[in-house]
């Protein structure tokens, strides 16, 4: 068997799904492939009265299936019946993630799609495990917390990773009782169309999971503003968080969990493991060519390292090489589409142009798509934007420091808080940073999330609102009434 795939002979569903079926739609975004910037298909978009029709069926869905109010056991064994599906056509969703997405295909079916399987399993079980809990009173009363499901809710994801997102939405919500209307990006719909498929093969009663496609402008405001939408779970940029939040506040009142940017600091002392560091940091930022929330843009170091751990990272950087997604030995990712690919030049040659010295990259590469040569650059400016910004691409910087202080002054980013590397063997130090370090996410002497689904993520300051993952993202999809009985 290869996963390995003709790009051009791929077939694509290409519509709205509601119910339980595909309702066709034209294409009429525009869609490059990354991998080798050749226009194919189109993203149709669904205007305010598709997503209404998304919502009403998700309503009456509810209604029907008692969805709910079923035995809880019923949504576990039901979720489960998906998630070993989903495994059983990791192949196919792999291909159509592969196609659009910057994901490598052969890197899909043991990693994201196998992940998203496990977190589906994850909250499935939490379905008969969290309930209502009884408060202590005196004896004259009967005290309770209930919970309850929100009813519909809308979740918004974005295209860096397509399964794994719409994964982190609809597992909990699906979980905790509720119908889902979800629109993924218009650049990488197509997975997350044939996950829904796959959950209405597996007995998912129809209507509880609807797919509309579009744009933020259109599609994303319907959703946000729909007052039948109870809640709104978005993942994608800061601005766009920000407008969401001034829709939701412009048309009423909704709880919002807003999963958003980041500029993650990597900050490594010269006790560390300087090999593993390397190795490491390299993965943190090469990982879907730093098209991650929690990339680790921003190398902080100990000036007496910063010479060898620069070059043990060039030397990783240098064995980089371009090839399509649906090459199964690919590893390295192209950028998403050619504006982006801009955005990130302009971005390194504005730091170069401030005196900062390019030790590797800092250009596009020659290849058919957009791909982005692995960059490492010594910042001198701290105010440079590829210092401020985050650029969604394979850039590190590269800063020094004298000491602790001035480490963490550095790492700390006025605006974003999303995650932070630390690398160091003295413990102490670990545990001491650690509490000072201002990011919802911590990784010391390693930087990644591992299968380790009971930890949520999210952000501090404005990279986001509430958690995905762990205990607290089912907690997030009901909502808790406060109950006292006289006896
Ligand atoms: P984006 O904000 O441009 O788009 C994300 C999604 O929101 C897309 O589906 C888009 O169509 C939609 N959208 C855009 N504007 C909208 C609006 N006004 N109203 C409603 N919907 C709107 O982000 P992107 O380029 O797709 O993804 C990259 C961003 O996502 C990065 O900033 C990255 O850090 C962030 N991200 C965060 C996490 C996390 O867990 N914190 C995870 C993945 C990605």
């Amino acid at each position: 068997m290869t996963l390995s795939f003709d790009p051009d002979r791929l077939p694509l569903p290409v519509g709205h799904f509601i119910g339980d079926r595909l309702v066709p739609a034209d294409g009429v975004l525009d869609m490059h492939r990354p991998s080798d910037a050749k226009a194919y298909g189109g993203c149709p978009v669904a205007d305010e009265n598709m997503v209404d029709r998304a919502v009403q069926t998700a309503k009456q869905a509810l209604k029907v299936s008692n969805w709910g109010g079923v035995r809880p056991r019923e949504r576990t064994v039901t979720l489960q019946r998906w998630a070993d599906l989903i495994e059983g056509e990791a192949e196919t969703l792999a291909k159509l993630e592969a196609l659009s997405s910057t994901r490598p295909v052969g890197q899909l079916v043991a990693g994201d799609i196998a992940v998203t399987a496990e977190q589906i399993r994850f909250f499935a079980e939490f379905a008969d495990k969290e309930g209502s809990d009884l408060v202590p009173t005196d004896d004259s009363s009967l005290g309770m917390i209930m919970t309850e499901p929100y009813g519909v809710v809308g979740a918004i994801t974005p295209w860096n990773f397509p399964v794994s997102m719409a994964g982190w939405k609809l597992g909990p919500a699906l979980a905790a009782g509720n119908a889902v209307v979800l629109k993924p990006s218009e650049l990488t719909p197509f997975s997350t169309i044939y996950l829904a498929e796959l959950a209405i093969r597996a007995g998912l009663p129809a209507g509880l999971i609807n797919i509309v496609l579009g744009d933020g402008q259109v599609t994303g405001n319907a959703i946000t503003g729909h007052p039948e939408i109870a809640k709104v779970s978005f993942t994608g940029s800061t601005v766009a968080g920000s407008a969401i939040m001034a829709n939701i506040a412009r048309t009423g009142v909704k709880p919002m969990t807003l999963e958003l940017g980041g500029k993650s600091p990597q900050l490594v002392f010269a006790d560390a493991d300087l090999d593993k560091a390397a190795m490491v940091i390299s993965q943190g930022i090469l990982s879907n060519a730093g098209q991650a929330c929690v990339a680790g843009s921003r190398l902080i170091v100990e000036e007496s390292i910063a010479a060898p751990l620069a070059e043990a990272i060039v030397a990783r950087m240098k064995m980089v090489t371009a090839a399509p997604t649906w090459d199964e030995t690919t590893q390295y990712s192209p950028i998403i589409s050619k504006r982006q690919l801009s955005r990130i030049h302009s971005i390194v040659e504005s730091a170069v142009s401030a005196g900062g010295e390019c030790l590797f990259g800092g250009a596009p590469m020659d290849a058919p798509g957009y791909f982005y040569q692995p960059t490492l650059i010594a910042v001198r400016d701290e105010l440079s934007p590829a210092v401020t910004e985050e650029i969604f691409g394979p850039v590190l910087t590269l800063q020094t420091f004298a000491d602790e202080e001035e480490a963490l002054a550095l790492a700390d980013h006025p605006t974003y808080g999303l995650a932070a590397g630390l690398f160091t063997r003295d413990l102490s130090r670990a545990i001491r940073l650690t509490r000072r370090l201002q990011a919802g996410t911590i990784w010391v002497n390693r930087y990644s999330r591992s299968r380790d689904h009971i930890l949520p993520t999210g952000g501090y300051k404005q990279s986001g609102i509430g958690k995905d993952l762990g205990r607290e993202a089912y907690l997030a999809n009901r909502k808790s009434k406060s109950v006292l009985i006289s006896l």
